[in-house]
């Protein structure tokens, strides 16, 4: 029995009847398509659109979102498991992290009712698409120092600004900037997020070549005096930080759930090879010089899961304090099991971990994102350091 079919995902509460269906069906989802679909796609330089789209007439991409907006009325919980399965099936969609995830979440908790309706329909079937813009050539992890602003010129707002490595920008209807506005009372900066319609004048995107097999690909952005409305504002000028997290804890639970389907790919391809492969009098897999560290990789997954199914029923329950705490620590073990993981993969499957009929070769670089993005190992072990442990703050 391999990772992929549903009876292995062990019982645990977390599993509703109702999340244990979704599992079965999205990984049915992912099956039909499979590995070599997102990777031809992304050698091609093509969109994985058909997946995308199909998700979305299926209510997967709009679980996490409100019913009266055309979500599932579902919480975090149920948008990792779409996320774990179509990974473990070998279609790590990124934009899920970004456009449902954060977007979706920061709009439906502070958005207006009109950016609801305008925005989240259209991102729980699949139609609208939303890019997530923090990360800043000069600030890089201390976004303390990020430096886009926003001023006011009657009721409009002003963009002026820079970001880099922005997914998927060119197959997104718009982007949520991340950008300070002038403080009227004191005159300070402070962060505030904007929704740009990517067509906006004087808002140009450029794409960074990276040596990642993906279809999503990364962008430079710049924003040179872009023009745009009051309500392009979302939610309370007053209150960004708030609002941030309640996206950011999303996007960390949701990476953990890229990272563990991408391990439990990579397992699921080294433990059948390692059954079947002989090359002295047993199969490889008998040989405890491998079968050790694909039973450690597989304590790791497991430990990740747990901890990322706790993050995100922190997070639906409201705690946002004791989500981004297990957030982190999620993200962290996450992104350590998937880099383990697809490393012992290819140790196993020999030359073949490196051809392009088995995939693993190519999840090497997709494995090592999620220890750098969308925030890294040691900023995590910072935070655990600071926050959990008490120490002081070193930097
Ligand atoms: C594929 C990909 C997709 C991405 N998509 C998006 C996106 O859609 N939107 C977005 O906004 N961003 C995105 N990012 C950006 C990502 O979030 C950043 O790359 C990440 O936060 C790290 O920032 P940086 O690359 O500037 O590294 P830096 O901040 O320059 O860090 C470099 C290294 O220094 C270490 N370091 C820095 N400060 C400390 C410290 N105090 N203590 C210990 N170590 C430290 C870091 O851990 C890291 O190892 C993406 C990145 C990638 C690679």
């Amino acid at each position: 029995m391999t990772l992929t079919e549903p009876a292995a995902v062990p019982a645990f509460p977390f599993d509703t009847e109702e999340r244990r269906a979704l599992r079965e069906a999205v990984g049915a989802l992912g099956r039909r398509y499979g590995a070599g679909y997102l990777r031809e796609r992304a050698r091609k330089g093509e969109s994985s659109d058909e997946l995308w789209h199909e998700a979305g007439r299926l209510g997967y991409l709009g679980v996490s979102l409100p019913e009266e907006y055309g979500g599932g009325g579902g919480g975090i919980a149920d948008l990792v498991v779409v996320l774990e399965e179509l990974a473990t099936a070998g279609c790590p969609l990124l934009l899920l992290v970004v456009t449902p995830a954060i977007c979706g979440s920061i709009i439906a908790r502070f958005g207006t009712e009109q950016q609801k309706r305008r925005h989240l329909p259209g991102f729980a079937d699949g139609t609208v698409r939303m890019a997530f813009g923090i990360t800043e050539p000069d600030a890089g992890s201390n976004s303390h120092r990020i430096t886009t602003t926003a001023r006011r010129d009657g009721a409009d707002w002003i963009l002026n600004g820079r970001k880099v490595f922005i997914s998927a920008v060119d197959t997104c209807d718009s982007v949520m900037v991340v950008a300070r506005t002038e403080d009227a009372r004191t005159g300070k900066l402070k962060p505030a997020l904007f929704i740009v319609p990517r067509e906006t004048p004087g808002f140009e995107y450029r794409a960074i070549p990276m040596e990642i097999v993906s279809p999503e690909r990364q962008f430079q952005l710049f924003f040179d005096e872009v023009r745009l409305p009051a309500d392009a504002l979302v939610g309370d000028e007053d209150a960004a930080l708030l609002q941030l997290f309640a996206g950011l804890n999303p996007e960390r639970i949701m990476v953990a759930a890229f990272a563990t389907g991408i391990a439990r790919y990579a397992l699921d391809k080294a433990v059948d090879y390692a059954k079947s492969r002989v090359v002295f009098k047993d199969p490889i897999g008998a040989h405890q010089g491998l079968a050790h560290p694909l039973a450690q990789c597989r304590i790791e997954l497991e430990l990740a899961r747990l901890m990322m199914q706790k993050a995100a029923l922190l997070n639906d329950s409201g705690d946002d304090v004791g989500a981004g705490e297990a957030a982190n620590m999620a993200k962290y073990a996450a992104a350590e099991a998937a880099v383990h993981s697809v490393d012992q993969a290819v140790q196993t499957l020999g030359g073949n971990g490196l051809t392009e009929e088995y995939g693993l070769g190519a999840l090497i670089t997709v494995s090592r994102v999620t220890r750098v993005a969308p925030v890294s190992r040691e900023m995590i072990l910072n935070y655990v350091a600071q926050h959990t442990l008490g120490l002081p703050k070193s930097y």
